[in-house]
């Protein structure tokens, strides 16, 4: 479905925002890929550009791979900009080089619909999801593509049901030089953990698409040549249990059908565990990484956060269980929380070393808007309200003092991410995890020249940039030749990759040249460089 009834006809450029240098970001794996610039296609940009009126022109940026050009704002006669908190200063920068050609500016997104404070130089606000805002923002620039003379704000009041999106425009999308595709099947979550903004922003009963959609999506995504794996970026996947279970079998069929060359992950809360006919269907169609809030493994902290059902099976057990389905665990953390004491960073490393997950995100407590946690520590007077200013990664004023949390967060990412202390553990995931996925034949379109030159080009650089020129050469050769030895070129290329993203990245932030959380606005210089 896309907007109708517009007969003026307005030329659109959509502008992605560079991201910050983040944790979760993987730029240091990029140099060892054969050419990914980026981490995911913009979801949300690209369904806009998808439901703009078909007669409107428009042409998608995303300033990861390349800066919008002097060409291209000179095209346009509307600049359409989305973002996340962590990518706002650079939103602002779009919007000042777009107003150097005096055209109007509108901003959408999650950061704009929790914080539209954060961004007053706009002319238009898209504050909420898609439906009548979006609506009235076409009809307003079908009319007058001029400024408005102040700034206009537009909330979604009629949302489009989910049932009714349009395919995402990937087409518009430079998708090989993405580290991994990007697809979404509902949006909201039923739990409502202090800290999380996502029932506030999308509510608590998840919006969905059909399995049809989904299919299609996926066809779609791979006619524009996907990367290999292809994320479920739902708030929950397990949101809604039965829509997971009716989804399922429809992706099973679509892996058959294609041949299994994508392997798919997503984001679900940890009682997953507890749902075998769920996991055994994930297991099926490939499904190889769910990423888990764990956030802390203190039972006295989960509680107090309202994330008691992460105790619903004891954590161990349910990362174990959902190893043996084959799917590795990453895993989300917070320190700074009111429960931490002094032993907490302790109890952190031995929690990382008994799990052995590779890769855990290991952030500073930050309240963010529209939350309860922001709400409780305003109430208590416990909001730093200029954290920037105060040099601080953490708009949160901790009960144990600041410097204590940063110095235990920094041990803690020293030791997680110590190179033979992680490849550890990917060598546990090798030898155990990947090794309960299903066997699929290899497909013919994996055996094309063009997909082995990328393999090969792959191990060139992680032999040379790693195994030649890195300064933890023989960890790295000791995981390597293992797995060289049993042909396991697949998990050796995805571990190195990322380890090598993980190892840098730590490197960076124990030394004081990164965030203590990837949601902190004492934003930095963007690290990711456009070309
Ligand atoms: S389970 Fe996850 S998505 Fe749901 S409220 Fe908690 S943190 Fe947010």
């Amino acid at each position: 479905m896309r907007a109708e009834g517009f007969e003026t006809v307005r030329r659109i450029l959509c502008v992605f925002p560079r991201y910050t240098s983040s944790f979760g970001t993987f730029e240091h794996a990029y140099a060892l890929t054969d050419g990914v610039r980026a981490f995911m296609p913009p979801q949300g940009l690209l369904l806009i550009a998808a439901y703009l009126p078909a007669n409107w022109p428009v042409r998608f940026v995303d300033e990861n791979l390349k800066p919008a050009t002097k060409e291209d704002f000179e095209w346009a006669e509307a600049v359409m900009v989305s973002g996340m908190h962590i990518q706002r200063n650079q939103m602002n920068d779009i919007c000042r080089r777009a107003h150097a050609h005096d055209l109007p500016v509108a901003l959408g997104g999650p950061s704009v619909s929790a914080c539209p404070d954060y961004y007053p130089s706009f002319d238009y606000l898209h504050v909420g999801e898609l439906g009548d805002a979006t609506h009235e923002l076409f009809r307003r620039l079908a009319e007058d593509p001029s400024r408005p003379s102040e700034q206009v704000v537009l909330t979604t009041k009629d949302r489009v049901a989910m049932s009714e999106f349009p395919i995402p425009a990937y087409e518009l999308a430079d998708t090989h030089k993405y580290l991994l595709a990007s697809i979404q099947y509902s949006s909201g979550c039923p739990y409502q953990c202090e800290f999380c903004d996502i029932p506030g922003l999308y509510g608590r009963n998840p919006r969905l698409k059909t399995p049809q959609q989904i299919v299609a999506e996926l066809d779609k995504l791979r006619e524009c040549g996907i990367p290999d794996t292809v994320y479920f970026v739902d708030d929950n996947f397990i949101g809604n249990r039965k829509a997971a279970l009716d989804l399922l079998p429809h992706l099973v069929e679509w892996q058959k059908r294609t041949g299994y060359v994508t392997r798919l992950a997503c984001e679900a809360t940890l009682n997953i565990a507890k749902r075998p006919e769920i996991l055994e269907k994930m297991k099926e169609a490939l499904f190889v990484t769910i990423f888990c809030g764990i956030e802390t493994p203190d039972p006295d902290a989960l509680k107090a956060m309202h994330k008691d059902h992460n105790m619903m099976v004891p954590i161990l057990e349910g990362v174990q269980t959902i190893n043996s389905y084959g799917m590795e665990v990453v895993s989300g953390i917070i320190m700074g929380l009111d429960t931490d004491k002094p032993g907490t960073a302790d109890a952190l490393i031995d929690f990382v070393e008994k799990s052995r997950i590779p890769l855990l995100t290991i952030n500073l407590l930050q309240a963010l808007p529209k939350t309860p946690l922001w709400d409780r520590l305003e109430k208590e007077g416990r909001l730093i309200k200029d954290e920037v200013a105060e040099g601080r990664d953490s708009n949160v004023d901790f009960l144990m003092p600041y410097d204590e949390v940063v110095s235990a967060w920094k041990r803690a990412m020293a030791i997680a991410y110590e190179p033979a202390a992680l490849y550890a553990r990917y060598q546990y995931q090798c030898d155990y995890t990947y090794a309960q996925r299903i066997k699929v034949p290899v497909a013919d379109e994996l055996k094309t020249w063009p997909n082995i030159r990328r393999a090969l080009i792959m191990l060139r650089n992680i032999f040379w940039k790693v195994g030649v020129l890195g300064n933890y050469k023989r960890v790295f050769w000791k995981f390597a030749l293992g797995r060289l030895r049993k042909g396991d070129i697949e998990g050796l290329i995805g571990s190195a990759m990322i380890a090598h993203h993980l190892i840098e990245f730590a490197r960076a932030a124990t030394s004081g040249r990164q965030n203590a959380s990837n949601y902190s606005i004492r934003l930095r210089e963007a690290a990711v460089p456009a070309e």
